[in-house]
């Protein structure tokens, strides 16, 4: 695609008034990243605040023949956020209202860059709230959650973005507007508003979106488990499945972790714990009684020290602190670091964690762990030092390895980071050319002339573009 003229840049300022349209080295060099590795410069960035002024954006990208890409908070950790070919990036930060908080219909109706924790404070008052609660849930927005069927430590009970989901507007590549799914009840048909949630931004832009609001429950308990093993953790998650219990949350933080998370943030983690495991229980209060003496039956039959219950909401709020802030922790220990994101079965977790800490120690990276284990959503990180030559290949290297790993005891190559530029080669191992085709006839369908997103989550030679080198890092 070429670079974007002036006499484009001039059309975009026309269609949306100058202050909406930024273009000067300075500010692009802003959005040449996302919370992953990758690096790319656009040619613009745009401010749209309505639909119309969507379908405005892809008109002139349309005359003048450039791609486009969505960006939400940029919080994604694949790339999917990146110009990697140029053209525009449109960001939804200004597309930020909740448009109708129905809370008779357990529905709200948001705009794409609503920040995802805004919906469940909005919601708070009359005692609901947002299920997907990514650990990035206070900057990241719902448009980008929609993109990458965003899922979180809560959605091992009330499941990813895509169950949130009841509708969807959506600008497609040709400047249409399609709604799908419905703001009141189930639609008929195709489940359209389904295929969208964690396409990435490679179908359409979603401008509007329906979603769920779930009642608080009665009672809520959490539980921290301490562990001498990571084994005893790992099977404690594995146990705990089979016995038919399903926590609302088991997520997973090993030794490493630990003491970078405790340090950090003084959550009560003990430091010299090898594993601990964060465990929520929600329900009527007898039922979380019970739930709970169970729960903690199987982790000391799996060898848990000792298993807290936190007493106020105050420990509670505290314990999740530490969780949700374990990714800022390792601020402290290396300048940068790279995430990986695999899915393995439950009862993998024990190996999968063993093999990890293999390949960790062969690319001598000292690899910590903390994922949302109830799911099997391994989120190994590997800190690398970008002024060495060579460190962060080193890192990625190792990251494939640990995705081949995940692969080969069946499982995943991500669970809710997405495909983005990061994965797309991965592609061809993690499905059959077959499935591969068929999903390359869809993005045709949606978007014929590869202008949403190239270069994203389709692997080379099926994708958009022939694009195999990773950009290089700039920092
Ligand atoms: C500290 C940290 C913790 C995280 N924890 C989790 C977690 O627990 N669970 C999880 O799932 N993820 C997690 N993530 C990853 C990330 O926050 C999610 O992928 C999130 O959904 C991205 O939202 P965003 O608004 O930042 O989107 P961006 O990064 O800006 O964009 C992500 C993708 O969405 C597309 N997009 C954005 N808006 C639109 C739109 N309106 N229409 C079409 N496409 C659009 C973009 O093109 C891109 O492909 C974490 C990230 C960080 C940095």
């Amino acid at each position: 695609m070429p670079l974007l003229q002036t006499e484009a840049i001039r059309a975009l300022e026309l269609a949306l008034g100058k202050p909406q349209v930024l273009a000067s080295a300075e500010d692009l060099q802003l959005y040449m990243y996302d919370g992953g590795v990758d690096k790319a410069l656009p040619d613009a960035v745009v401010f749209p605040r309505t639909t119309e002024d969507v379908v405005a954006i892809l008109k002139v990208a349309r005359i003048y023949e450039v791609a486009i890409t969505g960006r939400g908070a940029g919080t994604g950790l694949s790339g999917g956020a990146i110009a990697r070919s140029g053209g525009i990036v449109i960001s939804f930060a200004r597309m930020n209202r909740i448009l109708d908080l129905d809370i008779k219909n357990e529905r709200a109706i948001v705009q794409p860059g609503v920040v995802n924790l805004d919906i469940t404070l909005a919601a708070a008052p009359y005692g609901y709230f947002f299920a997907p609660d990514p650990s990035s849930q206070r900057a990241c927005t719902i448009g980008g959650n929609v993109a990458e069927n965003a899922g979180g430590p809560h959605t091992l009970a009330h499941g990813v973005t895509t169950n949130h989901v009841v509708y969807l507007e959506a600008v497609l590549a040709n400047g249409s507007i399609v709604e799908y799914g419905s703001k009141e009840s189930d639609s008929p048909g195709y489940d359209m508003a389904g295929l969208l949630t964690g396409s990435e931004g490679t179908l359409a832009l979603v401008t509007k979106i329906g979603v769920r609001l779930m009642r608080n429950p009665e009672a809520v308990r959490t539980m921290l488990a301490i562990y001498n093993s990571t084994d005893g953790a790992a099977n404690t998650v594995a146990s705990l499945t089979a016995k038919g219990i399903i926590p609302v949350a088991i997520e997973m933080m090993d030794g490493p972790m630990i003491r970078l998370v405790e340090t950090a943030t003084r959550a009560g983690y003990p430091m010299d714990a090898a594993a601990v495991l964060l465990i929520e229980v929600d329900g009527l209060i007898e039922a979380v009684d019970e739930q709970t003496w169970l729960i903690k039956e199987v982790c000391y039959h799996c060898g848990a020290r000792e298993v807290k219950v936190a007493e106020s909401e105050e420990e509670r709020a505290l314990l999740w602190k530490g969780r949700k802030n374990a990714f800022g922790a390792i601020g402290r220990v290396s300048p940068t670091y790279y995430v990986q994101d695999g899915v393995v079965p439950r009862t993998k977790v024990a190996e999968t964690l063993r093999a990890i800490e293999e390949i960790g120690a062969r690319y001598g990276i000292e690899i910590s762990n903390v994922f949302h284990a109830g799911d099997g959503n391994m989120h190994p990180i590997l800190p690398f030092d970008p002024r060495k030559e060579g460190d962060l290949q080193n890192a990625q290297k190792a990251g494939d390895e640990i995705l081949s790993f995940c692969l080969s005891v069946g499982g995943s190559i991500t669970g809710e980071h997405g495909v983005g530029m990061e994965k797309m080669e991965m592609m061809n191992h993690a499905f059959p050319p077959v499935t591969l085709d068929l999903i390359k006839q869809i993005k045709n369908l949606f978007d014929p002339q590869c202008s949403l997103n190239p270069g994203k989550v389709l692997p080379t030679g099926i994708g958009c573009m022939e694009i195999r080198q990773r950009p290089e890092l700039i920092i």
